[in-house]
């Protein structure tokens, strides 16, 4: 059997039917922004396979300290145990986050993450007294994952509420924030849906324990960009009623935004945030969950004390090593010209599809570019065409989207958007 055939008779893919497979690549190589199929073709990686691939694939700072990890020591447990791979990737987390986030948890991937922020703000209402506080406040149109927990503050709708009705917890969804980023900010609650948000925690909030957000940009739940104004509200309505605040910077941290962090849009800080995907620069699955000394010493200083997690790869060397790595990158700061140059060009080049049939919006945001059809954009059609494009595109939903790597040249991303460009005629 070929790896191809192998894969259609054994493996799943994500969100795929394995009665129906659809069209495979098979991926030899990837260097940079480029993936290399089995049969020679290459293809700009636009999705930065899944926005992780910061600095490019096989990043030669970032495989040499893996290597050099790897020879020293993939992996050692986290219990009782430590290794300076962990602290030296903690102070560079130091060094980017907020000051007062200075607590940090390590785990293997984004949803887990997710999962013990929110196991975090339950014992820590658990641990100043509020037992009642258990349930979650979110808004309409976010992802956060795909494990139980984080499915239950996915968008309702597109998420996978509809599938498992009845076996998630209920959660508090407010409407997504009616008003985008670069729009007017208007003081009337009902417009700008600070009401809705106010009269939830004034009804409910001694019922709910932490409320999450993607600051700024929601990913995987629509592409859609909000008032920054919005976390700012958010941010003294927890203070107000006792309600921890998480933001999920997975999708959104480390420079995507134009800015280091969603949350900078904003000037607010969290009470726990959730960093994950770009973290190792696309190199390794790896995540953490980083919290204040208060909420901290709040569960530790309580009577159960200890936090009630520990996965097996926690703090594991070899993706601390090549976390530290990565982080070095963002610390020297190239990100910040490639990032305001990508915008620029994205939005001239990205502009005249606004005029095509079937387009409802064009926006643009730092290092991402979204082209939103009226209708649903077929993704196998972008997966036929990729290497032809000399493009690989994964649309979902109405969006044609790209979120490439930072180190993508002006005539790697003109080709970029061209290839949505075409995708969008074609999908009109
Ligand atoms: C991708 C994503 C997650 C889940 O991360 P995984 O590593 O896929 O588990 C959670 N939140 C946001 C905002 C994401 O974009």
């Amino acid at each position: 059997m070929t790896p191809k055939e192998f894969d259609a008779k054994h493996l799943w893919h994500p969100y795929s039917n394995i009665v129906k497979p659809g069209p495979m690549h098979v991926i030899a190589g990837a260097e940079g922004v480029w993936l290399t199929r089995d049969d020679g073709v290459r293809m700009i990686d636009a999705m930065s396979s899944w926005w992780c691939a910061l600095h490019g694939h096989r990043h030669p700072f970032i495989t040499r300290a893996m290597h050099e990890q790897l020879e020293v020591m993939p992996h050692v447990m986290f219990g009782g145990l430590t290794h300076e791979p962990a602290t030296r990737l903690g102070q560079r987390m130091l060094d980017l986050l907020p000051d007062q986030l200075d607590r940090i948890f390590y785990c293997d991937s984004g949803s887990v993450a997710v999962e013990i922020a929110m196991k975090m703000a339950v014992q820590y209402q658990m641990a100043m007294g509020r037992r009642d506080k258990v349930q979650f406040a979110t808004i309409r149109g976010g992802y956060h994952g795909d494990t139980w927990k984080a499915m239950s503050v996915c968008d309702p709708v597109t998420g996978m509420h509809g599938l498992f009705r009845g076996a998630l917890s209920i959660q508090h969804f407010l409407p997504r924030p009616a008003i985008a980023l670069g729009q007017e900010w208007p003081d009337d609650p009902v417009q700008n849906g600070l009401g809705s948000m106010a009269r939830l925690l004034e009804e409910k909030g001694d019922r709910i324990a932490g409320m999450i957000l993607e600051p700024t940009v929601q990913g995987a739940g629509g592409m859609y960009f909000y008032h920054p104004e919005y976390l700012r509200a958010a941010r003294r309505l927890c203070d107000q009623y006792g309600v921890i605040l998480i933001f999920d910077e997975i999708a959104t941290g480390f420079g995507r935004t134009g800015k280091l962090f969603g949350m900078d849009h904003a000037g607010v800080a969290p009470d726990i945030i959730c960093l994950g995907k770009a973290l190792t620069g696309g190199h390794i699955s790896f995540a953490a969950t980083v919290t204040t000394s208060e909420v901290a010493r709040g569960i530790g200083e309580s009577e159960a004390g200890v936090f009630m997690h520990g996965p097996t790869y926690m703090a594991n060397p070899l993706a601390c090593a090549a976390g530290a790595a990565s982080l070095d990158l963002v610390i020297k700061g190239d990100w910040t010209d490639q990032v305001a140059a990508i915008e620029t060009q994205l939005r001239t080049e990205l502009a005249p599809a606004r005029n095509l049939p079937g387009v409802r919006d064009v926006r643009v945001l730092g290092a991402i570019g979204v082209i939103e059809m009226h209708g649903e954009v077929d993704a196998e059609d972008a997966h036929r065409l990729a290497g032809e494009l000399g493009v690989w595109l994964r649309p979902f939903a109405r969006k044609i989207y790209t979120m490439p790597p930072y180190i993508i040249t002006a005539d790697e991303l003109s080709r970029v958007t061209a290839a949505m460009i075409r995708l969008a005629k074609r999908a009109a």
